[in-house]
């Protein structure tokens, strides 16, 4: 169905409980996937990206947490969902694959029996289909002897095939949402591309839709259909991948694809980004936060700026305006960028 959101995310806000303290680590974030696209969620380590990922799964503890908002899951709502509902959606709906595949694995149970194990919990595959599913499952993730991998234990697989198994657990109940939190950080290059490729590859022959959670605008690069970029706990800019890397507005973006090593073409030195993203206590949601580390605009990161960001051409949304004023600076001088400044001073 054209125009049919698979994942609407609304107003999505996540508080902590802190040594008795409430602190906000999500505010106010909009995000939608629709079948078959591939929405990558970037931003640097502490954005809050996997706090999203988890309020989708519907996995932070209510005794330490709160999560407020709306987030429709192919016409369920999470927030506030039972954990019988949310056991029903997990799996069934949406599947997810994490960074750390050793860590979700049980190292006490055989491959075979651990797919077999997530197929039981719904009732979607027929249990007397679950060897021969499980099998088709590894075949499918690009496991060229499954049998033999369905009677091994997780310790004696590499990184890649034991992520392959993962992605194998998330699809076995056929979900029509994907989120892949950082699903390649913890394996060697070579292997990256071929997982990226492999979840590319079942995303288009089912048409689902994957939300790709990651650090490296490489990723998003070889991967993505859209793009929203994160920080501190705020959506920044949100647009196509076109608009993301050909037009990027907001600072924050702009400092991420200028740090990245594989799509920096403008400069021979490699860019860092200055200071760090801040801790929940420190964050006031107000502001645009990142202005903060950018040192030549102290005024422009004291200012209030609306939480919602504005479209600047169409689906190509930014927050605040002070990316209109921002170049780099100390010999990191833009090229081929001017366009974007004049085209925002008559942007509505
Ligand atoms: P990312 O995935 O982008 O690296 P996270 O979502 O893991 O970021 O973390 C965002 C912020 O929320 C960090 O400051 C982190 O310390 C904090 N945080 C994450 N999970 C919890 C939790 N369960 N309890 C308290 N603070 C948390
Ligand atoms: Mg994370």
């Amino acid at each position: 169905m054209i125009g049919k959101k698979l994942l609407d995310a609304k107003n999505v806000g996540v508080d902590f409980r802190i040594n008795g303290e409430w602190l906000t680590a999500l505010y106010n974030v909009d995000l939608s996937v629709k079948p078959g696209e591939v929405l990558a969620l970037v931003g640097e380590s502490g954005s809050g990206k996997s706090t999203f990922a988890m309020a989708v799964m519907g996995l932070h503890n209510p005794n330490q947490s709160h999560v407020t908002g709306s987030i429709m899951l192919d016409g369920h709502e999470i927030v506030g969902a039972t954990e019988k509902e949310m056991e029903e959606l997990r799996g069934a709906k949406v599947g997810m694959i994490f960074q750390d595949p050793l860590s979700a694995l049980n190292p006490l149970m055989k491959i075979g029996e651990q797919i077999e194990e997530s197929m039981d919990v719904h009732d979607i595959i027929p249990k007397e289909k679950h060897k021969e599913r499980t099998i088709e499952l590894l075949q499918e993730v690009g496991i060229t002897k499954p049998e033999l991998v369905a009677d091994q234990f997780p310790h004696e697989l590499s990184g890649g095939m034991r992520q392959r198994v993962m992605i194998a657990i998330a699809i076995a109940n056929e979900p029509d949402l994907l989120i892949a939190d950082e699903p390649t950080t913890a394996l060697d290059v070579t292997i990256q591309s071929q997982i990226l490729d492999l979840i590319k590859n079942i995303q288009a022959k089912k048409n689902i839709g994957v939300l790709l959670i990651t650090h490296d605008l490489g990723v998003v690069a070889q991967t993505a259909d859209s793009v929203a970029v994160m920080y501190a706990g705020q959506i920044v800019e949100r647009g196509s991948v076109e608009q993301i890397f050909q037009t990027p507005l907001h600072p924050y973006t702009r400092s991420l694809l200028r740090a990245n090593p594989s799509l920096d073409t403008l400069n021979d030195q490699l860019y860092v980004i200055p200071g760090i993203v801040p801790s929940l206590a420190e964050m006031d949601h107000s502001r645009d936060l990142f202005l903060e580390r950018v040192p030549w605009m102290e005024k422009e990161a004291k200012e209030a700026v609306p939480d919602q960001p504005v479209e600047y051409e169409k689906g190509h949304f930014v927050r605040g305006t002070a990316w209109k004023k921002f170049k780099f600076q100390d010999g990191y001088v833009e090229k081929g960028r001017q366009d974007i400044q004049e085209k925002g001073e008559t942007a509505k």
